[in-house]
């Protein structure tokens, strides 16, 4: 039987990650994967592909809607072709995955492919797609099982028109009208690729406002910039049956005035959260935990209810967020080596990529009223940039939230161009508790996005912002 120091049982970014750190300590590790592929949700059907196809749609659109002002003539219509989009996204999802198997090499990790479940705490049955069952000892383990999409209990998800993201990701046509339950990020990504190659869309979502978690000034924008772009919006509206009939799919909600409201169209994206996944893993036989949620039930370090067990990831309580999985990973890997690390939850960032994109970190507005924090705010708009008039990215704007008296930055919340990148300067500025003023003095290259940041800085420290 072979024996390990440790093994990580899920292979997404959390279980990667932990399983580099750990071999990266010394531990003798091995990752199982019921998958033959690495990479979890996040490369296969997840954070990859999304993006992969986000930006194959994204260029279409240019290409359709603004090469023309950039005086970019072209010599026929523009096309899409579905397929070969796909083949791409096929291929980048495939490169990224053969990269988590080239570093489970170098660190010298051993994959073990087939579903881990546990037989005692300290031993883990692997059964592969021949059915052959492998055992194998462990002195600790880290289940980092990651989720599954969630769905509502009246709806038959056929998987075909009646979909979730995975399917999604991989339709053979452009649908006509796409009828996307849940405004939350799977459901305006996805939905906004689809609109851009050609559907219909309608997204209707059970509460008063889109991507509901983040700040509300960040859903306002958000809805009036897809709004443009043709995406129609139905909040406060509460789906109660989804059926099909041939290749149409009726939709039925009660709409903010309770009236029944009915949606007719040809695929119907159901996207309204994941839930945590742990089937097969039989927690039972090591004595591990399972919360009312059907989360891994963990303590601040991460170890479950037996103590040479810890969990991660999406199967965890907390975001679930790649990023966050990954810092799990690294977190738990540095327990087990009796380091001390740390993870500040409040500063893990939030982004939808959709274009504008938008990106959040520390505390909504909303937030701090409900606590009770007096702040400040500062706000710049992206289109009094340079950078954004000469891309034609205008749309958006930065809003920096500081402490009224100390003026340390308590959140930061941007759309625009490229703030899923930008929102890393708030993330590090705020791990280092800065000021806005300390944003506003430091100097920042002309002419970038990243100026708003600066400009949004000076508005909060002094209403000084220089640009508008
Ligand atoms: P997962 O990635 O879910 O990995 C779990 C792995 O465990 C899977 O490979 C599974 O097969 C395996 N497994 C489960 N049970 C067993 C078992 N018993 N034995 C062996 N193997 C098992 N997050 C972001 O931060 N940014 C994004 O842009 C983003 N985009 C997304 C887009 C979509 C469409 C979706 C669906 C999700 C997206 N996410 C994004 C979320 C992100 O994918 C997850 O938060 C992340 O993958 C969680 O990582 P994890 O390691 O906890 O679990
Ligand atoms: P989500 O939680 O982001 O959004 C779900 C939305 O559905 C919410 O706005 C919710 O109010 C709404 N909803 C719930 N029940 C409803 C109902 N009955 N009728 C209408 N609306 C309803 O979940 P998601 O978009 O499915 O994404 C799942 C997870 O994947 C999220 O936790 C997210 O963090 C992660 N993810 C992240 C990214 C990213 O980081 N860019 C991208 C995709 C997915």
């Amino acid at each position: 039987m072979s024996k390990y120091d440790v093994a990580v049982i899920g292979s997404g970014p959390g279980g990667y990650v932990a399983a580099i750190r750990c071999a990266q300590l010394g531990m003798k590790t091995a990752i199982i994967e019921k998958y033959s592929t690495l990479g979890g949700t996040c490369l296969n059907v997840g954070c990859i592909p999304s993006k992969a196809l986000l930006d194959s749609s994204h260029h279409y659109e240019d290409a359709v809607k603004h090469f023309e002002e950039h005086g970019i003539e072209l010599p026929g219509e523009v096309k899409v072709n579905l397929e070969k989009m796909m083949e791409r996204k096929s291929s980048v999802v495939s490169q990224t995955c053969d990269g988590v198997k080239f570093l489970m090499d170098k660190n010298k990790i051993d994959v073990l492919e087939g579903v881990g479940s546990f037989k005692d705490k300290t031993h883990i049955n692997i059964k592969n797609s021949d059915g052959e069952t492998e055992t194998i000892e462990a002195k600790k383990s880290i289940i980092a099982t990651g989720s599954k999409p969630a769905n509502l209990p009246f709806i038959d998800l056929d998987k075909e028109r009646i979909i979730t993201s995975t399917e999604a990701l991989k339709l053979k046509e452009i649908p006509k009208h796409m009828i996307v339950i849940g405004g939350g990020v799977i459901g305006l990504e996805l939905g906004q690729v689809y609109r851009r190659l050609g559907a219909e869309v309608s997204v209707i979502e059970f509460m008063d406002r889109i991507i509901p978690t983040m700040d509300s000034a960040l859903s306002k924008e958000l809805r009036k910039v897809l709004k443009k772009q043709g995406v129609k919006f139905y909040t406060k509206t509460k789906v109660k049956s989804v059926s099909r009939e041939g290749d149409e799919i009726i939709v039925k909600a009660d709409d903010k005035k309770d009236k029944e409201v009915e949606f007719k169209g040809d695929y119907c994206l159901v996207s309204v959260g994941r839930k945590p996944f742990t089937d097969g893993l039989n927690a039972d036989a090591a004595g591990v935990k399972v919360d009312d949620k059907g989360r891994i039930e963990v303590n601040e370090q991460l170890q479950t209810s037996v103590d040479n067990i810890y969990a991660i990831g999406d199967v965890v309580k907390g975001a679930m967020l790649a990023h966050k999985a990954e810092e799990e990973g690294s977190f738990v890997a540095e327990i087990m080596a009796g380091q001390k690390p740390h993870i500040n939850y409040n500063l893990i960032p939030s982004v939808v990529y959709t274009w504008p994109e938008v990106a959040g970190v520390g505390k909504t507005e909303e937030q701090l009223k409900e606590e009770g924090v007096k702040y400040k705010e500062g706000k710049f708009p992206m289109r009094a940039l340079g950078r954004s008039r000469a891309s034609g990215d205008i749309d958006g704007m930065v809003k920096i939230l500081a402490d009224e008296e100390t003026d340390e930055i308590l959140g930061v919340h941007m759309i625009g161009a490229r703030t899923a990148d930008l929102i890393a300067e708030a993330v590090t500025a705020m791990e280092f508790r800065a000021s806005a003023e300390d944003i506003a003095r430091i100097s920042h290259a002309h002419p970038t996005y990243a100026e708003a940041v600066k400009e949004a800085a000076l508005a909060a420290t002094d209403n000084r912002a220089l640009h508008v």
